[in-house]
This record gives structure tokens, sequence and C-alpha cells, in this order.
């Protein structure tokens, strides 16, 4: 894209569709759309990226609506030893330091600290946590989380409960234990330049045209007609990186209908709602060092964890999960500061409420472009990623987060999946 486009582009007008047909189409300016377009243009293949929303990075947001920025998606480099995006911000001249959360970790229970001997059994129910869901037995028969962990003591269960919040954003019986058994791990990294920025920056270069929801595929003929407002563009083959739960809402109609194999995959995926609220905290710090986690473990119903200045800066980002994050981005951003700031005020102590400012509140539940914050595979469904990244007619492939096996979830399991879909895509005779 020349710069005058990109510029355009960016300042949110939508562009023409142009007659030239591209020999790809992309669909979606994610971690998966931009690495395949990349991966496109690298392999001397042209591919024009159609975005819906006005912004690039899809679930990678670096927010500075509030003044502080922060990421409101993804913010580690999860497994960070094999994730290309330490090898990307390397050559991009961008830091990735270990995680750090500086501060340290503080536990509440209604409000007050809580004493050191239940803080010392809950570190101790990770551990056990996370043996019994490295070892169950699964081969015969996929189980929920929360079947593998049913018989732990009544004062770990909820902590294993809260885990999962946290982390994979949904309830634990509906998270395919198989599904976990088989998520990588590794190291850590954060961006403190912002995630959100590196993916954007990565996508210099690209022909990505913003402000252009898809609302159809045809898929028919020899060629795959992509429809926007704009009008319908053809190309030899089609990479949708568009999140399951846009694909479940039925955002973009398929002609024909997908695979009943693929319908059936996407039936096996739900998404889950991990969610950050950010408060702007005006004028005080209440002596908290950057960094802090504050975690309520007696607000079990309204499950948030806080990180308080996190690089030093006046803001405190809350994390939620399931039904709780569901139930407050329904609600909206009034009903969301009002619970961060009452939950804050009784840790912190009432003073706060003085210093609590504006909130941001991407709320990717309610967010027309994503349905969630990512895949979640349902009890007794653990195949279905593989199933969804199958190439479809020989023109369609379907890649992303979701797609990622072992890596699903994540920015680096997307970027991943966009590479491959794109290695197979140059490979076809035109
Ligand atoms: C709160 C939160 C925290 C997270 N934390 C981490 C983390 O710490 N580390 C990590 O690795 N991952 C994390 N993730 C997950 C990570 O952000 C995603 O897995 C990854 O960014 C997904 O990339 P993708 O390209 O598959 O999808 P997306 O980034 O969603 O890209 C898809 C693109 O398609 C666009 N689109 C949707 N519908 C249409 C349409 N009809 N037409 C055209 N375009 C459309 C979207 O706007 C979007 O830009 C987090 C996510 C959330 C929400």
């Amino acid at each position: 894209m020349g710069s005058g486009a990109l510029a355009a582009s960016l300042a949110g007008r939508p562009l023409p569709v142009r007659a030239a047909e591209p020999d790809v189409i992309v669909i979606g300016a994610g971690a998966a759309g931009i690495a395949a377009a990349k991966q496109l243009q690298a392999a001397g293949r042209s591919a024009v990226v159609f975005e819906g929303r006005g912004r690039l990075g899809g679930r990678t947001f670096t927010d500075s609506s509030l003044g502080p920025a922060y990421d409101a998606g993804a913010m580690f480099i999860h497994w960070a030893e094999r994730n290309p995006w330490t090898e990307i911000a390397r050559e991009l001249a961008v830091a990735t330091p270990n995680e750090s959360w500086g501060g340290g970790f503080q536990l509440f229970q209604s409000g007050k600290p809580m004493p050191a001997g239940d803080r010392a059994r809950r570190r101790g129910a990770f551990g056990e946590i996370d043996r019994r869901l490295d070892n169950a037995d699964l081969d015969a028969r996929d189980l929920s989380v929360a079947e593998v962990l049913s018989d732990l003591s009544p004062d770990l269960a909820p902590v294993a409960a809260s885990g999962m919040l946290l982390s994979i954003g949904e309830e634990s019986a509906r998270i395919s234990a198989r599904d976990y058994q088989r998520l990588w791990a590794g190291e850590d990294y954060v961006v403190p330049s912002g995630y959100g920025n590196l993916v954007t920056r990565y996508a210099e270069g690209l022909d990505i045209r913003l402000n252009q929801p898809v609302t159809a595929i045809d898929w028919s003929g020899s060629r795959v007609a992509v429809t926007t407002a704009a009008g319908t563009l053809r190309a030899r083959a089609c990479i949708v990186t568009v999140p399951v739960g846009v694909l479940k809402a039925g955002a973009i109609r398929f002609t024909p209908d997908l695979p009943a194999r693929t319908r059936d995959a996407l039936a096996g995926i739900g998404m889950g709602a991990l969610t950050k609220i950010a408060l702007k905290v005006e004028g005080d710090r209440f002596g908290i060092m950057p960094g802090t986690t504050y975690f309520e473990a007696g607000a079990a119903e309204r499950l948030i964890s806080f990180e308080l200045f996190p690089g030093d800066q006046d803001i405190v980002i809350g994390y939620c999960g399931g039904d709780f994050a569901r139930a407050l981005s329904t609600a909206g951003p009034d009903a969301a500061r009002e619970q961060v700031v009452d939950l804050l005020a009784a840790m912190i102590g009432g003073e706060f409420r003085k210093a609590a400012g504006p909130v941001s509140f991407p709320a990717w539940w309610v967010d027309p472009f994503s349905h969630g914050s990512y895949s979640v595979c349902l009890p007794g469904h653990a195949g279905a990623r593989d199933i969804l990244a199958e190439p479809v007619g020989g023109k369609l492939w379907l890649a992303g987060e979701a797609t990622a096996g072992g890596g699903a979830m994540t920015a680096g399991g997307a970027t991943l999946a966009g590479r491959t879909a794109a290695a197979a895509v140059a490979r076809l005779k035109a």
C-alpha cells in the first residue's frame, strides 16, 4: 500500500475496493491476519486485508484513552522461548523483558488482609490444581476442568475456580480439560511499550483496508468473492481470521454454507470473557508500590484481581472473567466502574473514592468484532481446533488463535496459525 492509501485508511475513511484482483484476501488485521499477509508478501503473493474496525491489532490493543497506556487485550508474550513475537520484537528493536509484577501480591478476605496461614494454603493449592490437571487421565473421555477438580476440598475449590476465571476467562464447567492439558507453557515476557503497539508496527507495508467489515463470502465458484459495504472483491483464496465468536454470531454469510464438519467444530468452541477494566487514579497512591496485585478472595461472585500502578502509571487495572465479566460487559462502563471502586475502597480505604477517576472498559464480550476474549473448547470437544484449521474447498482457510492447537488463546498462536494458512495458500497454483 502506498503511504497515501495507508494514511487514508488509518484516518478511518473506507477505501473503494480496487478492480484488480489480489492473489489472496485476508479477513481481519489482528495478529493472525497480519502474520498471514506478511508471509504472503514474503512469498511474492499479493494480499488485501479487510479489517472491520478502524484500527489494527484486533485483540491486541494498547489503550491510552485515559492518558497512561496499558494493554487492554494481550499483554504477555506467553511461552516466549518459541513465541514468534519474541523474534519480531527483536527485529523491530522493541524491548520484551521477563514478566515482573514488581510490587508483589496481596490477598484480601472481605476487605481485610488475609491471614498468613490461609495465604500459604492457597499458594499450595495452585500446585495441587496444576498436578491434577496435568495428570488427569483423559484418554478414554474428555472431562471439564470442574469435573477433574471435583474432589478438591471445599476451601480449595474456589481457588481453582478463580484461577480459571482469571486465566481462561471461563467457568471451569465449560472448559475441556483435554484441551487445557494441550496448551503450551513457558516463560512470559511483557512489552512495556505495548503489545498492541508492537503488532500494529509489524503491519507496516501491508495493504490493509480499515472500517471494512466483511458481510459475505461466496466460495461457490472458481474464485472466492468477498463482500464489504464498498463492494465485492475476488481472489484465488481467502484466509478468514475473525474470532470464533464472530463466526458463530453469523456476522459473515457463507455461500455455500460452511461444511457440517466445520460447523460442528465451531459449535464445540465457545468464547471466554477475560475482561480488563482500567481506572485512572488521581492525586494519591496510598503508599502502594507500582505493580502490586490486590486480590479480593472473599468476593467470589464478583471476582476481580487488581494490578495497581503498573509501569509506575496513575492507573489501576481490574481483571475478571466468566459470567460475572459477561454481566458487567452488558451492564456497561458505569456499572464496571462502580464495582471496581467499591472493591478497591474496601481494600485500600474509603479515601480511595476521592482519587478514583474515569474508567476505560473495552468489553470484548459485547464487542461485535470479537464476541469474547479468546476461544475455549467445551468439554468433549478438544479436537475442534484441528478440524477448524482444515482448508475448506481448497479455497478457504480459517485461521486465528482458535486454530492454533497448543498455542490457542494467544497472540503468538494466532501468528503461527496465520503463517501456516498463508504457507498453504502460497503453494496453490494461481
Ligand atoms: C483481555 C484479554 C487478555 C489477553 N491476554 C493475552 C496475553 O496476555 N497473551 C496472549 O498471547 N494473548 C492474550 N489474549 C488473547 C489474544 O489477544 C488473542 O488470542 C489474539 O490477539 C487473537 O488474534 P487473532 O488474529 O486470532 O484474532 P483478532 O486479534 O481478534 O483479529 C481478528 C480481526 O478480525 C476483525 N474482524 C472481526 N469481524 C470482522 C469482519 N466481519 N470483517 C472484517 N474484519 C473483522 C477484528 O476486528 C480483528 O481485528 C488476551 C485477550 C484478551 C481479550
